[in-house]
């Protein structure tokens, strides 16, 4: 049936697409580097899909992108003989926005009234086909998807609603008509239907793309015959087979925005090739921002696997660990099959290595960043330090690597979170131990009755808020060969021995004199407390309360019981 639909975007979807019909984005060019990314994972989609499924009907001689602009017309079309889509896949992909943390995205919106902190947002967000609407007033798609013969017509104007019917005679792939938006005819520096801005955004944003993205050129020589000639725009080369020596850090960027779909350059470029036994390359990056499901459970891990440059898969969680699952970046291995599944992948023993060998990368290039660069640590470590220390529980090969980049909050500065390191460089003389509380907030540590008698000596306690710095602190145990202890656990012994020697005789008296008193409050407690001491770590609360060296402490057993055990 070639049913005609009228369907409503999602509500979600018609508030985005609101501010891109109104283009709060000041760089409109980028609405054609979306439209060839998505061309080109189609493309890719596509010879994966028939190198694997020989039965697939598909023509995938000639895979590439056009472009072809009218100028009388003002109409963009960029066109793929990709994977295609069928009419589900319209509906589902087209007509909604499957990204997580589009919600959190447009409540960020409405809070922050002002304009360049939502564009600020909508830069990290990304919006991909929906970019269109910034510099068209009508948007068609007519898709077929390969192996299969009823096309897909959609059409929008971007306001409430779409349309979509099924079609015949659609060729394969995927093409998509820009209707330009009158208002941008004037100014020359938004005349996308012109040849030379085309040609000048496609070199700029995608001539690393793999395919060959072409467009039919028009020359009216001086007898006044017109010629055609087909010109491809881009020079294909795979960004991370060259010498880095030879890549633009432009380049990279442009690379990296292609691979994440993230709007702003990447904090950290990592380009490296190994020779031997196994060859592969990899190009990765750290973004400089955390995405916005870095923490949900579906959120996506950003590596993709490349065997000898034919794309195998996104997300590729045997190349990096969960605790790194914000670096984004392809892996291109040699010696592999197409048909390698997730499962085999994991089990793989050269892949194992190849992970141990970029996870050693990925740390050591944070750690140089906090020797060289500690305002771009600061940066790095806002945004991804939450994640990186479920690394400590998770990753015990490298917990050293890691420990030398944690930083936390501490004591000693309010404003400056430190490393570790620095905390021990700054340890008092005769200090054997690293003293920490964990809590819920800084404040609750800060007021705490644990807290008095380490002021009153001088002594400086980290302050461990995130629920993960429970379970780490207590499977680390120590760094640099000393403790990590709890203030808030045992018995702490802060008196130097001469101190100790000048106070024992009136500490032994105390114990005396309030003896029964002890022994009546533990007697009135027991249902609440173990036992109730003198102590020494007071100096203005008259009481609190002290976990046993092996009990756990509140933090941790509300985390276990979120986890359900
Ligand atoms: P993203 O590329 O980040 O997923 P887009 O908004 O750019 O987001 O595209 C949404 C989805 O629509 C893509 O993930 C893809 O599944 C589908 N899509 C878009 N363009 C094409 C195309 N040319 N060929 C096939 N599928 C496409
Ligand atoms: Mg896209």
């Amino acid at each position: 049936s070639n049913r005609i639909e009228t369907l409503e975007f999602q509500a979600e979807t018609r508030q985005l697409l609101q501010l891109m019909v109104h283009s709060i984005y000041s760089n409109k060019d980028i609405f054609l580097r979306e439209l060839i990314s998505n061309a080109s994972d189609a493309l890719d989609k596509l010879r994966l899909e028939s190198l694997i499924d020989k039965e697939l009907q598909a023509d995938t001689s000639d895979l590439h992108v056009t472009i072809e602009a009218d100028k009388e017309q003002r109409t963009l079309t960029v066109r793929d003989n990709g994977i295609g889509m069928s009419r589900e896949d319209v509906v589902a992909l087209i007509g909604t926005i499957a990204k997580s943390g589009t919600a959190e995205l447009l409540q960020k919106m409405k809070e922050s009234k002002d304009a360049a902190a939502s564009q600020e947002l909508i830069g990290q967000f990304g919006v991909g086909f929906y970019s269109t609407f910034m510099v068209a007033d009508r948007v068609t798609l007519l898709t077929r998807r390969a192996g299969q013969e009823e096309g897909t017509r959609w059409e929008s104007t971007g306001e409430g609603t779409y349309v979509v019917e099924t079609v015949d005679d659609v060729p394969q792939g995927t093409s998509v008509t820009l209707y330009l938006k009158p208002e941008d005819t004037e100014d020359q520096l938004f005349d996308y239907a012109a040849e030379w801005k085309i040609k000048e955004i496609v070199k700029r944003y995608s001539d690393f793309i793999a395919w060959p993205i072409r467009m039919t050129t028009e020359r009216t020589d001086e007898a006044g015959a017109t010629t055609y000639d087909v010109q491809t725009l881009n020079s294909m080369k795979a960004l991370w087979a060259r010498p880095r020596s030879e890549v633009e850090p432009a380049e990279y960027n442009e690379f990296y925005k292609h691979v994440s779909h993230d709007w702003s350059d990447p904090l950290e470029t990592i380009h490296m090739k190994a020779e031997g036994t196994f060859e592969y390359e990899a190009l990765l990056f750290i973004p400089n921002h955390a995405p916005f499901d870095l923490f949900m459970r579906e959120g996506k891990r950003g590596v993709q696997l490349y065997v000898k440059r034919v794309f195998i898969m996104d997300d590729c969680e045997a190349l990096m660990p969960n605790y790194l699952r914000f670096v984004k970046g392809v892996v291109d291995a040699h010696d592999l099959s197409l048909n390698i599944s997730r499962e085999i992948l994991q089990q793989d023993r050269q892949i194992q290595a190849v992970r141990r060998r970029l996870v050693k990368k990925v740390l050591g290039t944070v750690k140089e960043m906090l020797a060289d660069q500690p305002e771009r640590y600061r940066t790095f470590w806002n945004e991804f330090g939450r994640a990186v220390k479920e690394g400590l529980v998770e990753d015990r090969d490298n917990q050293e690597l890691i420990l030398d980049i944690v930083s936390v909050d501490s004591t000693h500065d309010a404003d400056q979170p430190s490393t570790l390191r620095q905390y021990v460089e700054r340890m008092k003389d005769g200090q054997k131990d690293i003293y920490y509380m964990t809590g819920e907030s800084r404040g609750m540590i800060e007021n705490s009755p644990h807290m008095e008698a380490f002021r009153a000596k001088g002594y400086e306690v980290l302050i461990l808020t995130d629920p993960v710095d429970e379970v780490w602190v207590e499977q680390v145990g120590a760094f640099d060969g000393k403790p990590l202890q709890s203030i808030a656990k045992g018995q702490i012994d802060l008196d130097s021995e001469d101190e100790k020697a000048d106070t024992e005789p009136e500490r032994e008296q105390a114990k005396k004199d309030f003896a029964e008193l002890l022994s009546w409050l533990t007697g009135k407690l027991s249902a609440e407390v173990k036992e109730v001491r003198l102590s020494s770590r007071l100096t203005t609360s008259p009481a609190c309360l002290v976990g046993d060296a092996q009990d756990m402490t509140p933090t941790l057993e509300k985390l276990y019981r979120a986890m359900g055990q």
